[in-house]
């Protein structure tokens, strides 16, 4: 480890430097994996995987969590996040194994939904493919004799969300006294979904000598607050949610009263069913009811749908998610919290038949589609009591989201009353268009090298960026 260590110290210091000097990362020139100091077993995998250049937030997190730093990262999911930190504890494992006590986790990754936690460790399981390691993972809506029994031998990785992870620990089937390596996903979640004390609890449990990692999409006040009372002298990486994701995706708003929603709706399906076949489309309603509903009517008009939200169990969400993975219903109507975590490739367009009354949760939504750096469509439907939603949005983005209006159900007062009530703000004008925009300077592939197995290329990331703060200027 320290001769690693050794090899990688020019990167680590240029590294450090740069966050002194508050330079931002992205636009250091992107280490190949092959150059950071991974065990071998990890060096393997990615060369399975045909993970070639890290991410922004690869390149920028492992050498700092190999050289055991506490971490503060502003990431969210689709920029290859779990990877940053389950590389370098995986490397940490293979280069330490351990015995481990009955009950006990070397690692403790919390996530917001089971779907998440699921997703972390299915990720955990494919980095980790050549490495000796157990793991499980504790969430509820599900028995939970299964996850007592696993932890009966202690294992490496825990993945677990913060509800039933306490009720274990109460029922003394858990005990976090030998956590090494504790990861926060998606905090900004956790704390939206009511899991502030929780987490909190949790948090006092563990011991004071442990290496942290704390992720949000977004760095609000009581998220810093909070991750002040957890991480020693964290490093900061910070990949720009609403910038890369608005710039990767093609997304748009149509301006439609509320009983045209549905008939637009059909007319996109059926342009995805004939353009791009295979591909699967995400459909977020803010209600379940609502969810419930649209599905329903969907399969009515010839559209094989399901919906998944908090109400449905675990088995019935995971068998949806299963059904859609496979193309059998390529649509999928969800709720915020029932598609956190959900990682699909494929998934060609997203739709916000409601627009969220969350503006970061819009970042959340579309980033479904464009997963690492593939490219997608998000169209989101403004009613006129959406209007103030929308005006959120495009302040947390900084931009106007681009108009579609090439449909029969265009509202042309209503986007225009949006575009009087707008203000300024230094937003990028992207009104009017009606074959669409994409929000930023059109940083699609090009650029020497990079491309993983399916065509995601990181190595350009940050630069669309670039681009577009000047073209804001
Ligand atoms: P995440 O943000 O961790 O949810 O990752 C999003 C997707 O990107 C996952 O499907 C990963 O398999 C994929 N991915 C992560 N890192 C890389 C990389 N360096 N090159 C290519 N694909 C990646």
């Amino acid at each position: 480890m320290r001769d690693c260590l050794r090899l990688l110290q020019p990167l680590i210091d240029t590294a450090s430097r740069r966050f002194r000097t508050g330079r931002q990362f992205r636009h250091m020139t992107p280490t190949l994996f092959e150059a950071l100091p991974l065990a071998a077993p990890l060096q393997r995998v990615l060369r399975e995987l045909n993970y070639q250049t890290p991410s922004p937030v690869q390149a920028q997190a492992i050498p700092l969590l190999l050289e055991g730093r506490d971490l503060l990262g502003c990431a969210q999911t689709g920029t290859g996040k779990t990877a940053s930190f389950a590389l370098p504890i995986l490397h940490a494992i293979h280069e330490r194994p351990k015995q481990i006590k009955p009950r006990q986790c070397r690692t403790l990754v919390l996530a917001p939904t089971r779907e998440l936690a699921g997703q972390v460790g299915k990720s955990f399981t494919t980095y980790g493919a050549h490495v000796r390691f157990r793991q499980t993972l504790i969430y509820g809506g599900v028995g939970q004799n299964p996850q007592v029994s696993a932890m009966r031998g202690g294992v490496d990785v825990l993945v677990a969300t913060p509800g039933r992870l306490l009720d274990l620990i109460e029922q003394r089937a858990v005990d976090l006294s030998g956590v090494e390596f504790f990861v926060l996903d998606e905090v900004d979640r956790m704390l939206d979904m009511g899991f502030a004390r929780d987490v909190k609890k949790i948090v006092a449990l563990l011991p004071s000598n442990r290496q942290s990692l704390f992720f949000s999409a977004t760095l609000a006040p009581t998220i810093v607050e909070l991750a002040q009372t957890i991480l020693r002298n964290p490093a900061r990486v910070s990949i720009d949610p609403g910038t890369t994701t608005a710039e990767r995706i093609e997304h748009q708003v149509c301006f439609v009263d509320r009983e045209n929603k549905r008939p637009l709706l059909e007319q996109l399906l059926r342009g995805q069913a004939s353009a791009t076949s295979g591909k699967l489309t995400i459909v977020f309603s803010r209600t379940k009811h609502g969810a419930n509903k649209l599905a329903k009517s969907l399969c009515e008009a010839g559209f094989p749908a399901d919906a998944i939200h908090g109400n449905k169990s675990q088995a019935q969400r995971e068998k949806a998610l299963e059904k859609f993975k496979k193309g059998l219903t390529p649509v999928l109507v969800a709720t915020d919290v029932a598609a956190r975590g959900v990682d699909v490739k494929d998934v060609g367009l997203v739709v916000n038949f409601d627009l969220p009354n969350e503006p970061e949760a819009y970042v959340h939504r579309i980033g479904r589609t464009g997963r690492a750096g593939a490219e997608g469509r998000a169209v989101s439907f403004c009613a006129e009591d959406e209007r103030e939603f929308l005006r959120e949005i495009e302040k947390v983005i900084k931009m106007a989201v681009p108009r579609w209006d090439d449909h029969a159900w265009h509202d042309e007062s209503l986007a225009d009353r949006h575009l009087r009530m707008r203000t300024g703000g230094g937003m990028v004008q992207g009104g009017g268009n009606r074959g669409g925009n994409r929000g930023g300077g059109g940083n699609r592939g090009g650029g020497g090298g990079g491309r993983g197995a399916e065509g995601r290329d990181y190595s350009n990331a940050g630069r669309g960026n670039n681009r577009r703060r000047q073209a804001s200027r």
